[in-house]
């Protein structure tokens, strides 16, 4: 695939792997729709993107809210060459079992993970299917594949996100869609995890103490190579940053 002068939409861009991509997508030449609720963490990775010669716009907010993935769209279609999209953010709430999770905490895990999604699926895929191509990457996790105590909301919004890739694959195959695990990254997700009650905690301070984290660089670099390489590959699949 192409980066160079195409536009692509990369949702929680303020830090952690998201920064990272952004940073890396730039370095290859992609122009950018970058989004985050936090405003001047995203102008911050925005400048730097800018810096590497690259068109930038950014669109401040929840991605779970109709409007916010609209505006993205729609900045996307201004840039010019739109070809597809990163949904990237991400809430965990770890710690807390099912039955002590909030409704609030609940949602927020749910709309993240998933619904942004769905959202950005439906105004970017009339889009990118007059085109005939475009890229749609789900940024999941391997805690979809196997429950643990303390990640249950997290595990099965991710699932669900996994699933939601999968069929968009199926109902649209111009479009290549999957699902990018990035490894275990080192940014405030995992520090959260390892601040948090309970067992969870222990598995994320393991990650730590065994030197299993891999920086947010090193995953970006990952996705864009596989990006830069033949994606069309794992339409409707998980690609891991092993496969890069
Ligand atoms: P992170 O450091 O916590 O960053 C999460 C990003 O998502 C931030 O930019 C945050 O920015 C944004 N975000 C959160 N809620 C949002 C919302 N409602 N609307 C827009 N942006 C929102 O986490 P990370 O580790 O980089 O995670 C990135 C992705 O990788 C997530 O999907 C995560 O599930 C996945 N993942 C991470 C790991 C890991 O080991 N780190 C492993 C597997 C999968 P604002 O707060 O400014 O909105």
């Amino acid at each position: 695939m192409k980066l160079s002068d195409q536009t692509l939409i990369l949702t929680g861009a303020s830090r952690g792997i998201g920064r990272a991509l952004a940073l890396e997508l730039a370095r290859s030449g992609a122009n950018l729709v970058l989004n985050a609720r936090s405003k001047e963490a995203l102008n911050t990775v925005a400048d730097e993107a800018r810096g590497l010669s690259v068109q930038v716009r950014m669109v401040v907010g929840d991605a779970a809210q109709d409007q916010t993935a609209q505006f993205m769209v729609k900045a996307a279609k201004v840039l010019g060459n739109f070809a597809g999209f990163i949904h990237n953010a991400g809430v965990l709430h770890p710690g807390p079992a099912l039955w002590e999770l909030s409704e609030a905490q609940f949602d927020e895990v749910f709309a993240t993970n998933l619904k942004a999604g769905f959202l950005l699926a439906k105004y970017a895929y009339p889009n990118l299917r007059r085109n005939g191509s475009g890229i749609a990457v789900f940024v999941g996790s391997g805690a979809a594949n196997y429950p643990r105590a303390g990640w249950g909301a997290y595990g099965a919004a991710k699932a669900a996100e996994h699933y939601l890739a999968f069929n968009l694959a199926l109902e649209a195959p111009e479009i290549v869609s999957f699902v990018y695990s990035p490894g275990t990254v080192d940014t405030e997700m995992q520090r959260q995890g390892r601040e948090a009650t309970g067992e969870i905690a222990g598995m994320f301070q393991r990650f730590k103490d065994q030197d299993h984290l891999i920086s947010p660089e090193q995953t970006a670099r990952a996705l864009v190579q596989i990006l830069l390489g033949q994606p069309g590959k794992f339409q409707g699949k998980i690609a891991t940053y092993k496969d890069a």
